[in-house]
């Protein structure tokens, strides 16, 4: 049983990248609902606004921290938390497929973005077959259609890229018989419509800032940063890590 780290309102598994490697490939060999979420500093600034949505968040079978704003919190309250960017984890976690592969299914990003980054992680990753993509534009009358032709087409994992929170919303409301991930932007950068920053800069910590400089649209996120600095990082709140009950996925897949 792992403890946690409590970051504003969200509850943090204190958890290695191997251990959250290990627990997700148990759950996408089990073929039931389960669902990972990523939340960076901007995802926990919004879920200490709304109980709706952290309670969403804190149901999640397993909680991986993004950004280094939440690392740097936990650190803060005397919890070591190694910082897993989403898209990182997808592709160890595919880079890990099991003999008889991965079937993926992605979902999000403009029409043709998915198809493309499809084709990019079948290059990448020979033992993962892309069985289906659906682009993050329908109107939400199609949500339920969308769902229904993922569990058709039954992926092990499904990449769901459609910002958040709705990406959340979405796995939360339709739960797919498969291990659903909220990836975020992931798809564009595996389709090359976005780069990354330089190893150096996510190494810093700072692929935030690059990214906005390169995509000044992002410049209106800056004020939830600068909330979540302010409220979770700024003021050291020395709390020692909580021992909390055991997680879903802990249950399940006990390691
Ligand atoms: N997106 C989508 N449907 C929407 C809104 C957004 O598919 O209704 C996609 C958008 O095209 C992009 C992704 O969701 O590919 C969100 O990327 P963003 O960079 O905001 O996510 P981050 O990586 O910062 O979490």
């Amino acid at each position: 049983m792992s403890d946690t780290v409590k970051i504003l309102s969200l509850r943090f598994p204190l958890l290695t990248e191997t251990e959250a490697l290990r627990i997700a490939a148990r759950m996408a060999a089990a073929h039931r609902p389960f669902s990972v979420f990523t939340p960076n500093a901007e995802i926990a600034n919004r879920a200490a606004r709304s109980p709706a949505f952290s309670d969403l968040l804190n149901r999640a079978d397993l909680l991986l921290p993004d950004g280094v704003g939440i690392t740097l919190a936990a650190r803060l309250r005397g919890a070591r938390l190694s910082r897993m960017p989403g898209i990182d984890f997808a592709e160890r976690l595919l880079a890990a497929a099991p003999p008889r592969g991965y079937r993926v299914f992605l979902l999000g990003a403009r029409p043709g973005v998915a198809a493309l980054a499809g084709r990019e992680l079948e290059r990448r990753f020979p033992r993962v077959r892309v069985c289906g993509v659906q682009d993050g534009y329908f109107p939400p009358g199609m949500r339920r259609a969308v769902a229904g032709a993922v569990t058709a087409a039954s992926p092990d994992l499904l990449f769901v890229c459609l910002g958040s929170p709705l990406q959340e919303e979405w796995i939360a409301a339709f739960r797919p018989p498969c291990l659903a991930i909220g990836l975020g932007g992931a798809l564009d950068v595996w389709a090359g419509c976005v780069r990354r920053a330089p190893d150096g800069w996510q190494r810093m910590g700072l692929e935030w800032l690059w990214r906005t400089a390169k995509d000044p649209a992002r410049l209106r996120r800056l004020p939830a940063l600068a909330a979540f600095a302010w409220r979770a990082v700024l003021p050291p709140v020395p709390e020692k890590p909580e021992k909390e009950k055991k997680s879903r996925a802990e249950r399940d897949f006990s390691l």
